[in-house]
């Protein structure tokens, strides 16, 4: 049997948007509050709340009302005054794209680029602020997804906060995955969303936004307000007196509510756990099927994203297509440089279940098996179930 490109495939095994947690599709169709009704001030409020206790912060972090990007260019934007000059470290497709916000407006962006299988050194990152004492800003991606590679933020954030810039964090893929947050890397801010491992459709910004990072943005003239990048005009908003900039996404909060309550109920480490386990269950998997894992070292491979070499002359994308059109397993494609060389297969918030990871290893290998290619079927599946059962 076939499944048609029309119908919605059996699983969705992505590096994101996920499929959403059905309490959270459920919450999402409850009445949609008018927002200056008392009720929803007071669930708002609430929701930020739960929201400071998933980030461990001092403050609630924002909801911005636009899916991550949003956060990450209103960050840019607010906390880049016109004099500064940033850094910003590239080891994959996002962290070099926000090279590109940060340009718009910085007096210059430096950069460390590494390859994009690879992550970016702290120490490198220690010389270039020592030699460069003018950066204001540190700009690095978590775990920039397309690649599947993660970067040490908690070593670099140290570094970043000992020369006294600050750094911008794009945690999208990260947050709610694994152990970190924006205390633990001394963020300046801390963008993520809960469409990736909180297991929300797209549509919110989550961004944390630290006391000396709130001081910059206060004295940056030119950080907008009155603007849907304003991250100022939402400092406070979560509080149930305060005014909203502008209409919040309500439907999108009820769902941020369940997200957060099941994040928080199941407990930060147990969902980490399984994320952990998922992925090194998946890289078993891969491994023994004979293929090799894009990141150059498994150490820094996600435990919410693997990405999966193509071997030589083999293309991702008929792979990718084989695997849903036989099966109904929906898997990522590389994006940028990265597309064609990989697949990605997402363990993220509802996915995160060591059992998808044997779907989407069976996915990939039959898939490879049937268009003609050389990979062992049995011993993945084999080494998925015994990683699995190695947990105990
Ligand atoms: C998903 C994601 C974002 C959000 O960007 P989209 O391209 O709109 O999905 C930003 N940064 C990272 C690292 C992400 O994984």
């Amino acid at each position: 049997m076939r499944y048609a490109e029309e119908t919605p495939p059996v699983f969705t095994l992505t590096a994101g948007p996920v499929d959403a947690y059905p309490e959270v599709l459920q919450t999402m169709g409850r009445t949609v509050l008018y927002d200056y009704d008392p009720a929803f001030q007071a669930f708002y409020e609430s929701v930020a709340l739960k929201a400071q206790k998933a980030m461990d912060t001092p403050e609630p972090p924002l909801i911005l009302q636009g899916e991550p990007v949003l956060g990450l260019e209103a960050a840019a934007a607010s906390l880049i005054a016109k004099d500064d000059v940033v850094l910003n470290l590239a080891s994959g497709v996002y962290g070099k794209g926000f090279g590109y916000w940060a340009a718009r407006y910085a007096k210059r962006v430096e950069e460390i680029e590494v390859a994009y299988d690879d992550c970016i050194d702290p120490e490198t990152v220690r010389t270039y602020l020592k030699d460069h004492p003018e950066i204001a800003v540190v700009s690095v991606c978590h775990h920039d997804t397309p690649s599947g590679t993660l970067n040490d933020i908690d070593a670099i954030g140290a570094i970043v906060a000992d020369a006294e810039a600050l750094m911008i964090v794009d945690a999208v893929s990260s947050f709610g995955g694994m152990p970190g947050g924006p205390g633990s890397c001394k963020a300046g801010i801390y963008v993520s969303g809960p469409n990736k491992c909180m297991g929300c459709p797209p549509g919110l910004t989550l961004a944390a936004v630290s006391e000396a990072a709130w001081a910059k943005i206060d004295a940056n003239p030119d950080a907008p307000t009155a603007s849907i990048l304003a991250m100022k005009d939402w400092r406070y908003a979560w509080k149930r007196t305060n005014p909203f900039p502008f209409t919040p996404s309500v439907a999108e909060i009820n769902g941020l509510d369940a997200a957060l309550d099941r994040y928080l109920r199941e407990g930060p480490e147990a969902v980490w756990a399984r994320h952990a386990l998922t992925a090194a269950a998946c890289r078993a998997g891969i491994l023994a099927l004979g293929l090799k894992l894009w990141p150059a070292r498994e150490e820094i491979a996600s435990a919410t994203c693997t990405a999966v070499k193509m071997p030589d002359g083999v293309d991702a994308g008929p792979v990718i297509a084989e695997a849903r059109a036989r099966y109904g397993v929906m898997l990522s494609a590389g994006r940028g440089v990265t597309a064609g060389k990989l697949i990605r297969i997402g363990h993220m918030g509802p996915t995160a279940q060591p059992i998808y990871a044997l779907a989407a290893v069976a996915a990939v290998g039959g898939a490879m098996t049937a268009l003609g290619h050389d990979v062992d079927l049995a011993a993945g599946m084999a080494a998925v179930t015994a990683r699995i059962d190695a947990d105990g």
